[in-house]
């Protein structure tokens, strides 16, 4: 049904940069033959995904989104490949993103643009749009997508459908593409709270190729799939409604709040005086990131490659042509905000911010279990309204990019509509939380 459904809606959508039907069909036979068997099987066996393609997937390519890899096979799988297939989940394809996941509307994919399912004249979010479509859509029934300033959320948000950013370290990182290491984390896209649970728990853990992965038990996050927020302490953080806002979002947030004071839980006002700085901290060190992270793409170890009269113009050459204006943004950005003598001025100026903004969540959490805000200031814009306008591009993740600079959870969930488009409510939890705004989130939908 899933298959006939992509049939349908792919053409107009192009959520799937690769699709991998013949594995996906052996994957669901040999889940067949266990219930056949009475075999035991896991929660996500037969369920069919899709995953974003900055996940290493083993003999299937792997292309970013990027010309630059385009053609690159990995050789193993990412950690949460490899727990999906011990789940006997059901792959489906690989999912379209913007290159090397720097975008908030997919446009920046180097292959093909994705349509929100919605309306398709707007944009589905991003950087993981394919997977938030695809969902949307029906093309998948859950999906991976990868979250550094809000590319989980903004494109659940937009598509309509539930997106969680777990705690930094949570879920291992290892065999997902590094845009910027210290704020990358790999999250469910899915329908509802109920199947965010489910997928989280197959993808939490400790893994030691991960040298940043929690070392903490994993709850069995079903549990958290409780109606009761009764006594639960919910804070508005009121520098998350900035200027320019869609009246029709805040209005839904607000009306989110009513019904979380109706079903019993408390809500009050609070101050995050940094929240206003984590955008710039956070392009300065994403990007810083980013330029490191993307040296290694020199056309020669693999994906794509140029030729030239001696090797520093190979390089030269292979990244010119292999990379797109974004990332060539990003790596000029990072190398610059590095160099000596500006490192001290920018890099390390971010970073300060970067504790600030982190204090500022470390003090809410004192006095509330939870935050609420929206996920972002509109709803899915028009296919290239801001493509020529990156700093507007940059603004549509005010509300997310604070919870990645502290490494915290969050999730977006459907809160209503505008105009016919998705509102998405984000709820942000204390390190670790994950079960609290499961919670919150599964007593509101
Ligand atoms: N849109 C943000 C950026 O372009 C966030 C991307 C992401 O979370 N991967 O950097």
């Amino acid at each position: 049904a899933v298959l006939a459904r992509v049939d349908q809606a792919e053409p107009e959508v192009k959520a799937y940069i690769t699709q991998t039907r013949e594995l996906a069909l052996k994957q669901a036979a040999a889940v067949d033959q266990k219930i056949k068997n009475r075999a035991a099987i896991a929660p996500l066996a037969g369920i069919p995904a899709g995953l974003k393609d900055n996940l290493c997937t083993q003999g299937i390519k792997t292309t970013c989104a990027s010309k630059i890899l385009a053609g690159f096979v990995p050789p193993y799988n990412a950690t949460v490949v490899d727990k999906l297939a011990a789940e006997d989940a059901v792959i489906l394809g690989k999912t379209n993103m913007d290159e090397f996941a720097m975008g908030s509307s997919t446009e920046n994919s180097g292959f093909q643009v994705t349509r929100n399912p919605w309306n398709i004249n707007t944009v589905p979010g991003g950087s993981s749009g394919g997977s938030a479509a695809a969902v949307a859509a029906g093309e998948a029934v859950w999906a991976l997508g990868s979250d550094t300033g809000g590319s989980i959320r903004q494109p659940a948000a937009y598509c309509g459908v539930v997106g969680m950013k777990p705690t930094y370290g949570r879920v291992s990182r290892y065999g997902l593409v590094a845009f910027a290491s210290s704020l990358d984390q790999i999250g469910p896209i899915t329908r509802d709270v109920t199947d965010c649970a489910y997928v989280l728990n197959a993808i939490s853990g400790h893994d030691h190729r991960d040298s940043t992965s929690i070392n903490a038990p994993v709850p069995d996050y079903t549990r958290s799939l409780v109606k009761d927020v009764k006594g639960l302490k919910i804070g508005l953080p009121k520098e998350y409604f900035v200027a320019g806002m869609d009246p029709a979002v805040e209005k839904a947030v607000y009306k989110a709040i009513d019904q979380f004071v109706a079903l019993g839980a408390e809500y009050r006002e609070i101050s995050m005086p940094h929240t206003e700085y984590a955008l710039s901290a956070y392009y300065l060190v994403a990007t810083a990131e980013a330029s490191s992270n993307l040296a290694r793409y020199d056309g020669v170890g693999y994906g794509y490659r140029s030729d030239g009269n001696d090797i520093i113009s190979m390089y030269k050459r292979a990244r010119s042509e292999g990379f797109g204006k974004e990332v060539k943004r990003r790596i000029m950005l990072g190398t610059y905000a590095l160099s000596s003598g500006y490192y001290d001025a920018y890099y390390l100026k971010a970073l300060k911010v970067r504790t600030l903004v982190k204090q500022d969540f470390d003090k809410a959490f004192d006095a509330v279990d939870v935050l609420v805000t929206p996920v972002a200031p509109t709803t899915a814009f028009p296919v290239g309204e801001k493509t020529n306008d990156p700093l507007a591009m940059y603004l549509a993740d005010v509300c997310t990019i604070p919870v990645n600079m502290a490494g915290i959870p969050a999730i977006s969930l459907p809160c209503g509509f505008s105009d016919g488009l998705p509102v998405g409510l984000q709820i942000i939890g204390k390190p670790l939380g994950e079960e609290t705004i499961l919670r919150a989130a599964y007593t509101f939908e």
